[in-house]
Formats: structure tokens, C-alpha cells, sequence
């Protein structure tokens, strides 16, 4: 069996095992059942072997910087996965950490293929790395939380400009439907065979880091994600493009969360909104989730120094070197950026929205992250604060747009050098609060926050 597919890489080549009883779909980016390439690509193997698809999802404690308040999300959405997966015919056995194990299920159920999902982060792309060299049959990844297949862009990309006539290039190509296959054979669970029920008391008594707490205002799974799809092209998506940096209103998607666990998908939200509106909106909109977001998984996939200052380029590194003992005249702890608690009252609610809600408005994290720069000690610590932050709180940190955006903002990752050269920043571009609280009703933002 071979696959062509330009969104696949064969990471244990060879021949599916003929004495195989199923094919195996390792879920741990694409957590969902639809619009889920990595998923489609087991069932069609599962439909051509002619043998039954199972899915397996392992909930380990060890993921780097992720916490109860993640944890949370992703149980929330796995309800829709099993209900999706039963729709289609897949089975799906939920483990968790010590029984987490691929290899340990694998040799219960003799697959005769490993379908995975793609995730260039350093930590799940070592453990894909891992499994291909343990599994004794083929093994697959599907790159399904992209519209363009990453391998296509063959190597960094320099900037928006240099990566947005390659994606546009190919866009149509791959921004189609999924057919949604169905298993042919279904999955007979062996009664022998350890799967836990779908219930947030998955996470009772896992060692996790339970100090940032569950939000309220975002609920995970694929189907909030598609109702607050479907809200966000109804009411906000006509004025995306006035409204999107206007932080008072609630006039961005909000989907990051989803995207960022893979409760969405990037193809079906592309074609929802390009299909919904023709306008400079849906234009605008898809610049943000198809070369923005693809341009951050580009740097992640091809930069291995994603989350350093190694990672900028040498004129943003010169700069920030050559201004790196300017004084600071204003300074503050970690603890007290963590609090919330500097003389800045827009910088402050920023703070409070990302710690209480789990997601900061798109407009002022540009602010937040320069702001870490001019208030620390050094450059290379003010990107570690950031990301260490970030990380934390944002539903949808540690992702590729969290790295990226961050070098952006203090390394001028993607950007440019601007003038005139200032003190801290050098030539790195710069945010005042008088600029930037002109530019919308900061105080308004501020209220909101304090108010929800
Ligand atoms: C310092 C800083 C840190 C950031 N950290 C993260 C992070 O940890 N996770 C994260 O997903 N995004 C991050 N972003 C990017 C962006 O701010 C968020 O994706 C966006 O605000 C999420 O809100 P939304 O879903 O309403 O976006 P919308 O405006 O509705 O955009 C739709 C989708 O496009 C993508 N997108 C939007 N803006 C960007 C961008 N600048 N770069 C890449 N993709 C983008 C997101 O997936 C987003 O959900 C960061 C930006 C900055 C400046």
C-alpha cells in the first residue's frame, strides 16, 4: 500500500502487516471527527485493507507547560470525538497516563498500519520521531491542522510576503471538502480491551499542574467550536475588517482554542467563511488563518531555536545586542507582570483578560508581549516571560502562532527593522501606550474585562 499524498509522511515505510486486525488512527493533534484528514487517511487504509479502524487517544501529565486549565478544555472535547468516531464507524479507546502507551495498545491490537496526526512542536514531534523507530509496522502522519501540507514550503519561510504567493499558489488544491469516509468494517471492542469512559474524571488524582484553573467562558469541543463558527459568520465576520482590531469588540472569531487542540479544523472554517462572504472580511479573515497561522507552523517546523532569540534573524539579534544594557527606567518582577500590577492600565487589563478568561485579544498582545521587553532586564528573558506566560493562561498557548507572534514582538521575527532606532528596542518596532491606546476605547476594553 503506498500513499501519494502530499499531506502524509512515511515515517515507518513498508508493506501493511497481512496478519494485521486493524488499522490504528493515534489521535493527539486533530482531536475531532470531522473535517480530520489524519483520520480520513486510516479510514480509507482501514476501507482498502478491508479491516475495522480504532482510533486511540493516551492522556499523559508530561506535556510541557500545560495545566488544569487545559487539561479541562481538552477532556470537554471528548465527548464529540467519541460520538463522531461511532458515527463513522471507528472505534476509540481513551487511556491515560501510565496505560498511555501506543506501544503497549498496539501490541493488544496487532495493528496492520499506524495513522498519526502532525505536530511539529518539539515535544510531540520526538515522540513521533520515537514511535517510528519502535513500531514494527508502517506508521503514517497526516499534517491535518494545516490547509497547505507544511512539506510543501520545503523550508523556512522569510516572512508574510515570501510565504503568501506559495499558499496562495495552492490553495484550492487542498482547500476541499473531506468526504467524510466511513469504516466498511466496523470495530469490535474486545471486551478484554482497557478503555476509559469520556468524563472529566479522567483528570482526577493525574499529576498535572493544577494552578491555573478551568475558564468558564470557553467550552471545548467540535460542536461549540462550529456554533461559535456559525455565530461568528452570522454577527461579527461583515466587520471583521474594521472591527478586528478594535479590542472593545467582540469582533474577532474566538476560535483559537479550537484550533489550537484541533477541535476545529483549518479547512472547514476556511470554507465556511469564504463560502458565507466574498467581502474584504473573508479576505482579511482568511490572511490571518491561512498565512499568518501557516507562516507560525512554517517557523516551527523549520526552526529549531522557534522559542529563543536564536531563532530571529541577525539584524533584530545585532539590534536588541547592541541596546541590551540601555537602562530601563521602568522595571518590574516577574511577579509583578504575573499580577497584573504595573503604573500601565491598559497593559494591566490585558494581564486580567488572559488570566481570568484564558484568552487575550488578538490587537493588544501586540502591546503585551513589547511591553515585556522595555519593563525586563534583557531581551532573551523577556521573550522567556512571555512565552512562560503566555503558555499559561491563553487556552491556545503553546502553539506555533504563540512562538512565532512572541519572536515577532520582541525578536521582529518576520518583520523588519523600523526607525528611528530607541533606546531597549533598537530597530525592533515599537508600541508606546499613547499610540496605541488612541488607536481604540482602551478604557472601554478595560471596563469590559473588569465587568465579565
Ligand atoms: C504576543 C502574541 C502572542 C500570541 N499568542 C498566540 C497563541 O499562543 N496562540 C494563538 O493561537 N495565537 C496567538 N497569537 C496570535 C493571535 O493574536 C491569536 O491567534 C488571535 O488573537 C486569536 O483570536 P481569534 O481566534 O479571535 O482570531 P481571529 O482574528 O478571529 O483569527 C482567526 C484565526 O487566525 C489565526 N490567527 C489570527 N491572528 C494570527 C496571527 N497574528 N498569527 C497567527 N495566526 C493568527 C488564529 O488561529 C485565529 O484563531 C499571538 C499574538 C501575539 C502578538
Amino acid at each position: 500500500m503506498q500513499t501519494d499524498d502530499p499531506r502524509t509522511t512515511i515515517r515507518r515505510a513498508g508493506p501493511p502487516d497481512p496478519d494485521g486486525r486493524c488499522v490504528v488512527y493515534w489521535m493527539q493533534r486533530a482531536q475531532r471527527a470531522v473535517d480530520n484528514p489524519a483520520l480520513d487517511t486510516a479510514v480509507e487504509a482501514g476501507n482498502a485493507l478491508g479491516k475495522p479502524v480504532v482510533a486511540f487517544l493516551g492522556l499523559v501529565p508530561f506535556v510541557e507547560r500545560a495545566n488544569l486549565r487545559h487539561y479541562h478544555f481538552l477532556v470537554e472535547g471528548l465527548e464529540d470525538v467519541a460520538e463522531g468516531l461511532a458515527r463513522r464507524g471507528v472505534g476509540f479507546v481513551l487511556r491515560r497516563w501510565p496505560e498511555h502507551g501506543l506501544l503497549a495498545f498496539c501490541a493488544e491490537v496487532r495493528p496492520a498500519l499506524v495513522v498519526g496526526d502532525e505536530n511539529w512542536l518539539r515535544q510531540p514531534a520526538a515522540w513521533r520521531g520515537k514511535v517510528a523507530t519502535r513500531l514494527r509496522v508502517p506508521f503514517w502522519t497526516v499534517d491535518a491542522d494545516v490547509v497547505v501540507p507544511t512539506g510543501l514550503l520545503e523550508r523556512e519561510q522569510y516572512a508574510a510576503r515570501t510565504i503568501r504567493p506559495r499558499l496562495l499558489r495552492q490553495v484550492d488544491r487542498f482547500l476541499v471538502p473531506s468526504a467524510e469516509p466511513k469504516a466498511r468494517i466496523p470495530w469490535q471492542q474486545p471486551t478484554s480491551l482497557m478503555s476509559l469512559p469520556v468524563s472529566p474524571a479522567i483528570l482526577e488524582g493525574l499529576p498535572i499542574d493544577r494552578s491555573a484553573a478551568p475558564v468558564a467562558g470557553f467550552r471545548g469541543g467540535t460542536r461549540e467550536g462550529l456554533r461559535r463558527l456559525r455565530g461568528f459568520i452570522r454577527s461579527r465576520l461583515a466587520a471583521y475588517d474594521r472591527q478586528r482590531n478594535h479590542p472593545e469588540t467582540d469582533g474577532t472569531s474566538e476560535l483559537s482554542p479550537y484550533l489550537h487542540f484541533g477541535h476545529l479544523g483549518p479547512i472547514q472554517v476556511a470554507r465556511a467563511v469564504a463560502a458565507a462572504d466574498g467581502t474584504v472580511s473573508a479576505t482579511a479573515f482568511l490572511e490571518q488563518l491561512i498565512v499568518r497561522r501557516e507562516l507560525a507552523v512554517n517557523f516551527v517546523r523549520y526552526n529549531p531555536h522557534y522559542d529563543t532569540l536564536a531563532g530571529c534573524e541577525d539584524w533584530a539579534r545585532a539590534t536588541l545586542t547592541k541596546h541590551r544594557r540601555d537602562a530601563r527606567p521602568v522595571r518590574y518582577t516577574d511577579a509583578q507582570l504575573e499580577a497584573g500590577e504595573t503604573g500601565d492600565p491598559l497593559w494591566n487589563a490585558a494581564q486580567r483578560q488572559m488570566v481570568r478568561t484564558g484568552w487575550m485579544h488578538g490587537y493588544v498582545r501586540m502591546y503585551w508581549a513589547k511591553k515585556l521587553l522595555e519593563w525586563t532586564a534583557a531581551p532573551a528573558h523577556a521573550l522567556e516571560l512571555a512565552i512562560r506566560l503566555n503558555d499559561r493562561y491563553e487556552l491556545d498557548g503553546r502553539d506555533p502562532n504563540g512562538y512565532t507572534n512572541i519572536a515577532w514582538a520582541i525578536g521582529g521575527k518576520h518583520d523588519r527593522a523600523w526607525g528611528p532606532e530607541r533606546p531597549i528596542f533598537g530597530t525592533i518596532r515599537y508600541m508606546s501606550f499613547a499610540s496605541t491606546s488612541r488607536k481604540f476605547d482602551w478604557r472601554a476594553y478595560a471596563r469590559a474585562i473588569d465587568a465579565s
